[in-house]
C-alpha cells in the first residue's frame, strides 16, 4: 500500500481575463490567510499610479528583464499587452521552505507553465459572466483608452478558451460568492490528502 500525507501548503494560480475582479480576490485572500504570502511578479512594464515597487511588483527594465530570462532567474514568464512578466524562481522556493501556501496573479500561459512544474498546484479561473460584464467593468474602472479596451477584451476571448486547463472556476458575479468560493478552495486543498 502507498504511504500518505498531508500536502500542507500549497501553489495557488489565480488568473483571469481583464475586468474578471482577480485583483480584488488575491487582496481579500492576502489579508485573510496570513499563512499565504503573495508572489510578487517581476514586470518591465511602467509603474501605474499608486504601484508601489517591491510589493505590487519588482520594475525593471526590458534590458534587465531580458538579462534575467537568460540567467534563468524566473520559474515562468510571459510577454502580457507588450510588457513581460516572470515569477522569481526564489518566490516559490521560500514560500515553501517556510511551510506558507503562496499565492500567484499570472496570466494563463503562466499558469499552464507553472501547473507543468508543479502539477500539484492549484489553478484558478476567475471571471465575470460574460463578455459583455467584462467590457462594462474595464469601462467604468476608466483606466484604459479605447484601443487598450478593444485589445483587452479580445485577449478574453482567448483566455475564456482556456478555461480547461484550469482546476477550478470562481464565477465572480457577487463578490460575497466569490470570496466564499475562494475560501472553500483553499481550504479542501489544505486537507486534500497527497499520493506518494
Ligand atoms: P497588470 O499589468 O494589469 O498588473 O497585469 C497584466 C497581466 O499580467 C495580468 O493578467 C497578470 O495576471 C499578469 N501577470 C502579472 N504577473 C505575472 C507573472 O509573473 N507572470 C505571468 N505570466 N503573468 C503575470
Amino acid at each position: 500500500m502507498k504511504q500518505t500525507k498531508y500536502t500542507g501548503p500549497g501553489i495557488f494560480v489565480l488568473s483571469s481575463p481583464s475586468g474578471g475582479g482577480k485583483t480584488t480576490l488575491v487582496k481579500f485572500m492576502k489579508k485573510k490567510f496570513s499563512a499565504i504570502v503573495y508572489s510578487v511578479s517581476t514586470t518591465s512594464r511602467p509603474p501605474r499610479p499608486g504601484d508601489k515597487n517591491g510589493h505590487d511588483y519588482n520594475f525593471i527594465s526590458a534590458e534587465a528583464f531580458r538579462k534575467g530570462i537568460k540567467e534563468k532567474n524566473f520559474v515562468e514568464w510571459a510577454l502580457v499587452h507588450g510588457n513581460y512578466y516572470g515569477t522569481p524562481s526564489s518566490n516559490i522556493k521560500n514560500a515553501l521552505k517556510k511551510g506558507k501556501s503562496i499565492l500567484l496573479d499570472l496570466d494563463v500561459k503562466g499558469a499552464r507553465q507553472v501547473k507543468k512544474l508543479f502539477p500539484d498546484a492549484v489553478l484558478i479561473f476567475i471571471t465575470a459572466p460574460g463578455i459583455k460584464e467584462l467590457s462594462r467593468r474595464i469601462i467604468a474602472r476608466g483606466q484604459d483608452d479605447m484601443n487598450t479596451i478593444r485589445r483587452r477584451l479580445k485577449n478574453a476571448k482567448e483566455e475564456l478558451r482556456q478555461i480547461k486547463y484550469f482546476d477550478f472556476l470562481v464565477m465572480n458575479d457577487k463578490i460575497a460568492t466569490a470570496q466564499k468560493n475562494m475560501v472553500s478552495i483553499y481550504g479542501a486543498e489544505l486537507c486534500k490528502i497527497k499520493k506518494v
